[in-house]
């Protein structure tokens, strides 16, 4: 497998606020995500691109569709003949399905559709494609479909717009120089994860603090330790850490990387991103260290937090820049082992 997209990259860090007091979070590969196919999915999105349902036999002769590289059964390397390959459908049975009556921006279909799994003619197992069947009441479990293909086909599963009710065949349009197209052996795959979390009584404390240029921890009750960021249980002995703490914006920087992939939200690269302990707390944060040039960083650093101008503030710990270097002498690195 290839990785050429190497960084996730969460483009709005943790605790941006919505109206409605939910965090929005991206994660996601920008650009997608790149990877090698082997030989045995090249084969079928090579296949797809030709407008070709291609199935992998197994030894006891089952077919499997989408092709598998392993034998579920004996985990036996499948498809290394030409033999080992069969055509199969178009046309296909639906064996189960759900309707999605509001369809999502990035689905292929603009109205509602069924999901549904599609057993091809000729195969042993079914694939997850979409069914533009117009009505829900028009799916049913047994029902005969067959694909739409786009005349635009790259070796892709979309390459298939869709299935629809009927035997088909359908018409698979010409694709211009399919012949002296290489197989698919690469696919980069849009990878992108949206998702809203409602922060905590402990998330929403901490917020506040920072909103106001203040960082908070909070004490186990039992064992003394002091985390930032706040949990509400300690992970040492697991009671209760609802003590709350104001901490300084000072500490020292346990550990650190040199960054040479961009990151959203980061200084120009290279950039630094560390470890800070803050004076009196048991844990050390992570965060990134600027305003100084890369190659004077040291494990043992004393560093001061560079807040956002206050008029700019939101209830984000982006309020909290970065760390920067306050001058004053390293600190052994004795002091601090137990942190790193
Ligand atoms: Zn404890």
């Amino acid at each position: 497998m290839t990785q050429t997209s190497p960084s996730i990259t969460q483009t709005s860090p943790a605790m941006t606020q919505t109206s409605d007091d939910r965090a929005l979070h991206v994660l996601e590969f920008p650009g997608g995500y790149t990877r090698s196919t082997g030989p045995v999915i090249g084969r079928f999105l090579t296949g797809l691109r030709a407008g070709r349902l291609l199935g992998v036999r197994t030894p006891d002769g089952k077919v499997l569709v989408p092709p598998t590289e392993y034998d579920p059964r004996t985990a036996a390397a499948l498809g290394a003949a030409d033999d080992d390959w069969t055509e199969v459908g178009p046309a296909g049975t639906v064996t189960t399905w759900t309707w999605v009556a509001d369809p999502r921006p990035d689905h292929r279909l603009d109205r509602p559709f069924a999901w549904a799994l599609i057993r091809p003619d000729g195969a042993d197992t079914a694939l997850l494609h979409a069914v533009d069947a117009g009505s829900k009441a028009a799916m049913t479990t047994g029902m005969r479909v067959h694909p739409t293909w786009r005349a635009e086909r790259t070796g892709s599963i979309k390459d298939i717009a869709c299935f629809v009710p009927g035997e088909g065949p359908g018409e698979v349009p010409a694709l211009e120089n399919e012949s002296e197209l290489e197989p698919v052996s690469l696919v980069t795959i849009p990878s992108r994860l949206e998702y809203r979390l409602r922060p905590g009584n402990i998330w929403n404390h901490f917020i506040d603090g920072m909103a106001r240029g203040q960082i908070r921890g909070t004490r186990c009750t039992t064992c003394g330790k002091v985390y930032v960021p706040p949990r509400g249980a300690c992970p040492a002995d697991g009671l209760p850490a609802t003590e709350w703490v104001d901490l300084p914006d000072t500490g020292v920087l346990t550990t650190f990387a040199v960054n040479n992939v961009p990151a959203a939200g980061a200084p120009e690269v290279p950039f630094i991103s560390g470890y800070v302990l803050l004076d009196g707390a048991d844990i050390a944060m992570l965060a990134l260290v600027s305003d100084v040039p890369w190659q004077d960083v040291r494990m043992g650093m004393r560093v001061k937090g560079v807040w956002v101008p206050e008029a700019e503030r939101t209830r984000s710990v982006k309020n909290l820049r970065w760390f920067a270097p306050t001058g004053e002498p390293d600190v052994p690195f004795e002091r601090f082992e137990e942190y790193v």
